[in-house]
This record gives C-alpha cells, sequence and structure tokens, in this order.
C-alpha cells in the first residue's frame, strides 16, 4: 500500500466485502483457542480480526494467508464475527493490488492454470475426461439422472484418479444412468475464491453454470467437498440452483436400496477424517460413517478430534498450492492420530485431505502401517 489513505481505504473494503460483523468482537481469544494453527506454531485470528477492525491490516502481511478457512472458529466465536469472510476480504484486497509475499507465489501459478486451462494443475483442458476411459462412463446427456463433476485433483491426479474409477465402477454397478462433461467442465472456483481472486471465481462459476444450462444439468454429484460448497452455497448467488448430491449421500442411499449389496468382507480398523468442508460447513457427517459400518469387516474407531471438532488436514482456503514447513503441517498431527487409536486405515472423502494424508503418511516410521483412502475405495473392495 501506498499511503495511509490506502490504510483508511481497507476497512472501507472489508465491509464492503466481508461484512463488516469483526466491528462485534469483544477480544476474548477464543478463536486462537481453538485455531489449529496454534497447535504448530503461534497465529492470532483475534489479532487479524482487531487490525481489520481498525483498517490496519497490512496486506503485505503473511499472516493473512494463513488461515484454512476450516470453519472452526467462526462455530465457537460467542459474538457471531465471521472471521473467513473478513479474512478473504483482506485477500481479495491483496489481489487486487498484487501484494503476494513468496509463499504465496504458488497461488498465483495455480489461478493462471485456472485461467488459461480451466484446473488448478495446468494439465490439457482436452484431457479432463481421460481418468474414464475404459471404465465405461458416457459423456452426459440430457436423459440421464446425473452429471458426475469429477473435479480437478480427481480427473488428474494419479493418485486421485483412483478415486473417480472406484466411483465410476459403484454407480455402474448400482446401475445409476450418469455422465461427465470431460472438457466441458472448469474448475468450481472454490479455493482460488478463498484465496482472494474473486473475479477469476466468478468466471470459472460462470462457465460451469453455462455448461450446466446448455447440458441440461438437473442434478450433479461430486466427491469433492469443495465443489459440494460452492455448488450448494455460492453458485445460488448467480440465481441458479442445482440439486447437489455428494458422493457420499448418494452411496448411502444406493446401499439403503439395496441398488450396492456388500458381497465379501475385508478385515480393517479405520478411522475416518471429517474434511472441514463436508462436515463443519455443510453438517454431513454420518453418512461416510454409516457407510462403513455397512461393510462387513471393518471396525470403525474415533479420533480425539473428530466430527464437529475435526482437525484440519491444512488444504482448505488456498493453502493445498503453498508450501507448508515440515513441524507446521497439521496433516502429520491428524496421521499421528490415526496411529494412536490404531486405525490400519485413514478414512476421508475430500482431494485435498488424501493429498496432504498422503504426504504425512510417507513420514511415518513404518507408513506400511497406514493406508489412506476415500470411502469408495473401500467400498468398492466389497463390491
Ligand atoms: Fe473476537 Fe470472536 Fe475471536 Fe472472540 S472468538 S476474539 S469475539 S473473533
Amino acid at each position: 500500500m501506498e499511503n495511509v489513505a490506502d490504510y483508511k481505504e481497507i476497512i472501507e473494503i472489508v465491509k464492503d466485502k466481508g461484512g463488516d460483523a469483526f466491528k462485534y468482537c469483544y477480544q476474548c481469544g477464543l478463536c486462537d483457542v481453538v485455531c489449529p494453527w496454534n497447535r504448530v506454531r503461534p497465529f492470532s485470528m483475534r489479532k487479524i480480526v482487531r487490525q481489520a477492525a481498525f483498517g490496519m491490516t497490512e496486506i503485505e502481511n503473511e499472516e493473512i494467508w494463513r488461515c484454512t478457512t476450516c470453519g472452526t472458529c467462526p462455530q465457537r466465536c460467542p459474538r457471531d464475527v465471521k472471521q473467513i469472510d473478513s479474512g478473504v476480504a483482506l485477500r481479495r484486497i491483496a489481489t487486487e493490488y498484487g501484494v503476494f509475499p513468496e509463499n504465496v507465489r504458488p497461488v498465483r501459478a495455480a489461478s493462471g492454470n485456472m485461467s488459461s486451462v480451466g484446473n488448478t494443475l495446468g494439465e490439457d483442458r482436452e484431457k479432463r475426461g481421460a481418468w474414464a476411459e475404459g471404465h465405461s462412463v458416457q459423456p452426459f446427456s440430457e436423459e440421464m439422472e446425473l452429471l458426475y463433476f469429477t473435479g480437478c485433483y480427481f480427473s488428474y491426479d494419479s493418485r486421485l484418479k483412483k478415486v473417480a474409477v472406484a466411483t465410476a465402477n459403484l454407480l455402474n454397478k448400482a446401475g445409476v444412468a450418469f455422465g461427465i462433461l470431460g472438457a466441458q467442465e472448469n474448475c468450481c472456483g472454490e479455493s482460488i475464491r478463498k484465496a482472494g481472486d474473486e473475479e477469476l471465481f466468478r468466471r470459472l462459476a460462470r462457465e460451469n453454470i453455462k455448461a450446466f444450462i446448455d447440458n441440461g444439468v438437473k442434478r450433479i454429484l461430486v466427491s469433492s467437498p469443495h465443489c459440494y460448497h460452492t455448488f450448494k452455497n455460492e453458485y445460488p448467488e448467480f440465481m441458479v440452483r442445482f440439486e447437489v448430491v455428494h458422493i457420499n449421500q448418494l452411496l448411502l442411499q444406493l446401499l439403503e436400496e439395496g441398488r450396492l449389496k456388500p458381497a465379501g468382507e475385508v478385515s480393517l480398523t479405520v478411522t475416518y477424517h471429517d474434511p472441514c468442508y463436508l462436515g463443519r460447513h455443510n453438517g454431513i457427517y454420518d453418512e461416510p460413517r454409516e457407510i462403513l459400518r455397512r461393510i462387513p469387516g471393518v471396525e470403525l474407531v474415533e479420533m480425539p478430534d473428530s466430527r464437529e471438532n475435526s482437525l484440519c488436514c491444512g488444504g482448505g482456503g488456498g493453502r493445498i498450492w503453498m508450501d507448508t514447513p515440515k513441524g507446521e503441517r497439521f496433516s502429520d498431527l491428524r496421521v499421528d492420530q490415526a496411529v494412536g487409536v490404531g486405525a490400519g486405515v485413514l478414512a476421508t472423502s475430500c482431494p485435498y485431505c488424501i493429498t496432504n494424508f498422503e504426504d504425512s503418511r510417507l513420514a511415518l516410521d513404518d507408513s506400511d502401517a497406514l493406508r489412506i483412502k476415500d470411502i469408495t475405495e473401500i467400498l468398492q473392495e466389497v463390491i
């Protein structure tokens, strides 16, 4: 920022972009008590809220990029301060001014990729549907009951493509009529919005909405909680509303209706990690656990921080693209918790969580003792 007038401007822009709920903060510090950062290094959301309230936030400050938008502090705040909205508003200002600390630069690269090829990984747009080849997956057409919106990581990442394939196999087994949009699909834009690039989010969203409307889509199935969140809670800002289903909701329904019947048995001690954007942000806690209970041979055990208190993996809010130094990764703590409760499998339902846990697992003394699985992969083993 060039001068004091610019700093004064901040408070007005934050109010405009993030609401002005931060002015109700009475500095109790509860947000700092529950914030996962304070398990690995000092960080104060309370301080950021205070600075924002007085228009004194330095947008060059690395701290405004730290929040993973996990949703723990808004859930506990006695004054209903919208910490995530205020934090994202500050990032939007920094993005507009082009002020990025060194460790935030990878976010700009992801944003450039989304802008040019529609995915965060910089992969060929035309190959977005290539994961589905050989798995009886058709291009979406209007008479199908579901569009499977695969998402960037599940479409391109070599580890996560296995989850997309497991999903397709289960849907085919249950006789669900579904299709994909392939190259017509863009990144959903959820995380880049939380990382402050509102303009790009709006462009991606508009293009996706156009593709949905042009193809006659009414019901959308997703594997990522981030796609789920934005389609359900943010895309309606564009005056559209599609029915959105997370794979965990659909799989439970298919099991209840007898369209999927477990035939085999496993012998697994499984613990389930609630992704922030599925649990805290959208209240889906029971469905994944119920699916696991219906798999013969699964013993379900809970970690210390579960359901509403789930410990963030560290990947939300654009942090998945930033480098987090060793010793500061929440996912390392989570993997330790899984091992601590005797789990052989850490199950979850989010591409960022799986990516971070796979990395953290490799740092374990015995990395083979713990496997990281999406729920679909475990269910596939017995169907
Ligand atoms: Fe302010 Fe709410 Fe944090 Fe307390 S929990 S310091 S009221 S933002």
